[in-house]
């Protein structure tokens, strides 16, 4: 996939000029000594001192309620393994470019040098006076479980680890979607998870929340299937044990399953057994770089198949990126303390039910598409879709406030989505 041209590119593209993606650039006045007077000392010294006397106006005299830190400590990062703090960097700088072309959302990335749960936990809780929020990035399982649990619950500003909760909500919209269209039912679907790392577990939750019976899903690792009587496995896997006993391998539990989820490896599930599959099986394939199995030979082993992959250059890419600057955006819109279920799942339907709206012209002429409308090709929104601001976050926000957790309120709701769109 990756010419070596296409590698140079990607390479010139970060050196080139300033190197990486990012600075940071004032937004008050700094023309004359006055400005600057104002900016720095002695100036500044009242806002401190507003602050000192009441912590809230921290909100109010500097950049925290709209600056998030996009934290990693390079363990998981993509799909390149455990490959350190500074080789994470050009992710995280990405992560915040993405933040702020999406929803105008400011991001610190901190990679930082800190593998254990303890030592993580203690550096980010000590940085909750700089931000509005926290999102974790590429940190491996299991640790990123017992980080994102703890900080949830020592800090009073929204945390998520984006691994997990962001594909979860992008693929739930999808797999709403998708069974709409395929005539199936959530509470009676079949459901195969192959992969049991961070994003399958938490994807696998979010689908419960959606109506996915437990007794309907089956998970595997690169071990085999999950059961309760396997000594290699964590809590968060277990959960997901299965006691049937009619099946071994990935094979047996395809038969007649409705649907597959992949978040494992590239190319470990081939066209035969997606032949075994109910009538119009649900496929979502989302190993990154390589699918779980080529988009082509899905299509072709299945022509009446709904596939998903991660990637670009097929139809229905689960693309975070659809949902992390929005909820933030939403979350840090009415200061939320948390990003808890009913924000997530506040973002899954505002998602899927974007989908089914008709696409604006400027969304197909983006992709060049002709006609992008809801069906088998077309079960998400596209990245570059600027409704998604206006939907995601306003629903998310929404969602913070009726389940308490927001601090502040919206009333004029047209006058705030005015203000997204802006
Ligand atoms: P992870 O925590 O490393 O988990 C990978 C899991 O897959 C592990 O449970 C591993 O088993 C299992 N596995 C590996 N090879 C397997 C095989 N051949 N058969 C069955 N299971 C296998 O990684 P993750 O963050 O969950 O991500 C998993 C994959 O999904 C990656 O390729 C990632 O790029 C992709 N992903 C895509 C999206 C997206 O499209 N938006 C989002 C998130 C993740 P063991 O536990 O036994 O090692
Ligand atoms: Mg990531």
């Amino acid at each position: 996939m990756d010419t070596p041209n296409r590698k140079q590119d990607a390479l010139n593209y970060h050196s080139k000029g300033r190197p990486g993606k990012i600075q940071v650039i004032p937004t008050k006045p700094t023309n004359s000594q006055r400005d600057l007077t104002m900016a720095y000392s002695p100036g500044v010294a009242e806002p401190c001192l507003r602050i000192a006397e009441n912590v809230d106006d921290v909100y109010k005299y500097t950049a925290k309620g709209n600056l998030v830190g996009v934290i990693s400590n390079g363990t998981a990062v993509l799909g390149l393994g455990n490959i350190g703090p500074e080789a994470s960097k050009p992710v995280m700088e990405g992560k915040g470019l993405l933040f702020k072309i999406y929803a105008d959302i400011d991001v610190f990335d901190l990679e930082i040098n800190a593998t254990t749960v303890d030592e993580f936990v203690t550096i980010v809780k000590a940085l909750e006076p700089t931000f509005g929020g926290i999102n974790l990035e590429d940190i491996g399982a299991p640790a990123c479980f017992e980080i994102e649990r703890r900080l949830k619950a020592e800090m009073k500003i929204p945390v998520m680890h984006d691994d997990q909760h962001g594909t979860a909500i992008i693929s739930g919209a999808a797999l709403l979607n998708a069974c709409e269209i395929q005539g199936k039912k959530l509470d009676k679907i079949k459901m195969v998870v192959n992969g049991a790392g961070a994003a399958a577990v938490s994807c696998s939750k979010i689908y419960l929340s959606l109506g996915v019976k437990q007794e309907n899903l089956v998970m595997f690792d690169i071990n085999g299937l999950i059961t309760p009587d396997r000594q290699d496995l964590d809590e968060m896997r277990l959960q997901f044990a299965t006691e049937r006993k009619d099946i071994k391998t990935l094979t047996d539990a395809l038969k007649g399953a409705d649907v597959l989820i992949g978040l494992s490896a590239g190319n470990c599930v081939t066209p035969d057994m997606l032949k075994g599959m109910a009538k119009n099986p649900i496929v979502f394939a989302m190993a990154n770089p390589e699918p779980e199995i080529a988009y082509d030979l899905a299509i072709k082993a299945r022509k009446d198949i709904i596939i998903a992959t991660g990637r670009s250059d097929f139809p229905n890419q689960v693309n975070n990126v659809l949902g992390f600057p929005y909820i933030f955006r939403g979350a840090l819109d009415v200061r939320a303390s948390a990003i808890n279920e009913e924000m997530k799942l506040a973002a899954v339907h505002a998602i899927a039910n974007m989908a089914k709206k008709s696409v604006p012209e400027a969304v197909n002429q983006a992709y060049n598409a002709r006609n992008l409308k809801f069906g088998r090709d077309y079960i998400i929104p596209k990245p570059m879709d600027q409704r998604l601001i206006t939907e995601v976050s306003a629903a998310v926000a929404k969602a913070a406030i009726d389940s308490g957790v927001a601090r502040k309120t919206i009333t004029d709701w047209d006058a705030y989505t005015e203000q997204l769109r802006s």
